[in-house]
């Protein structure tokens, strides 16, 4: 793919100020190994000036916390995704307790259910996410749900648990309004992907019309998913403006105005500190 030579691309500027969040995005992984800072770089010129960095097992739960301490504007949550619960034991919900201190920790997650893959047997996704539910409980952390054809499962564990004061996300959302609604109604938000951006994400983009704005928020769930006109391409966080500006076309609102609104959730959602000056 590095190979391949880029068309260039016109992103859609945000008035002066305006800035967007890319809520979920996995900076660890190889796909960025090879030119970081200028993805981050792209990122900030771009006004994509904070990103959520999602663990998805221990050692890249600890590399998230890494990554957040040395770029600015970077935040962490960690967890243990479904796909990785057949290899965790107690001693890594142990250590993640402990890095759950960090104050760039921002979230616990992803976690929850993948019944696309079942990479883990059934059972034993539905044990860890429990068990990790409580977790971020104990831990006062916000979730970041992830959710693979596992829609009405996901919700029973959900509202199984009872109530869950710091709120929660469900990360690249899939589901239809419906699924949309009983989320809302649960008191999470929905993070949409550059999925909505695809001519066949009718459905998706109905649910999102029918979504209140105020429990919207953005994500890029990079390097995966990238939004037309990068679709099947590398994803990176500069490209959440693609997002931003298809959900304000299905608002029938302003990019700024959905970009400050979705910023103004996901700041609320994961106590995000705001900016400082012009830095990150
Ligand atoms: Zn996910
Ligand atoms: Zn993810």
């Amino acid at each position: 793919m590095a190979a391949r030579k880029k068309k260039n691309i016109v992103y859609p500027a945000l008035g002066q100020g305006v800035r967007l969040i890319d809520t979920h995005c996995h900076l660890d992984m190889d796909h960025y190994h090879e030119d970081f800072t200028e993805i981050i770089d792209r990122a900030r010129k771009h006004g994509v000036d904070r990103i959520i960095t999602v663990g998805i097992d221990l050692a890249s739960s600890r590399t998230a916390i890494r990554l957040a301490e040395e770029n600015p504007g970077v935040f962490a949550a960690i967890g243990i995704h479904p796909h990785n619960v057949g290899n965790s034991a107690d001693n890594d919900y142990r250590q993640l307790q402990a890095l759950a201190d960090n104050p760039l920790v921002v979230a616990y997650g992803e976690i929850g259910l993948d019944f696309h893959y079942n990479y883990a047997p059934v059972e034993v996704q539905i044990e860890h996410f429990t068990r990790q539910v409580e977790l971020a409980r104990q831990l006062e952390l916000p979730l970041v749900v992830h959710d693979r054809d596992a829609h009405r499962e996901v919700l029973d564990i959900l509202t199984g648990a009872g109530p869950f004061p710091m709120g929660g996300v469900m990360h690249c959302f899939s589901g239809d309004s419906d699924f949309a609604r009983a989320v809302v109604d649960l008191g999470f938000h929905l993070s949409i992907p550059g999925v909505v951006t695809f001519k066949k994400a009718a459905v998706l983009q109905e649910a999102v019309r029918g979504v209140p704005l105020e429990r919207i928020i953005l994500e890029t769930d990079g390097p995966f998913l990238a939004p037309e006109p990068r679709r099947g391409r590398r994803n990176e966080p500069a490209l959440l403006l693609f997002t931003a500006q298809k959900v304000a076309e299905l608002k029938g609102l302003d990019l700024d105005e959905v970009a400050a609104a979705t910023t103004a959730n996901a700041e609320k959602l994961f106590r995000l500190p705001r900016r400082q000056g012009n830095g990150l």
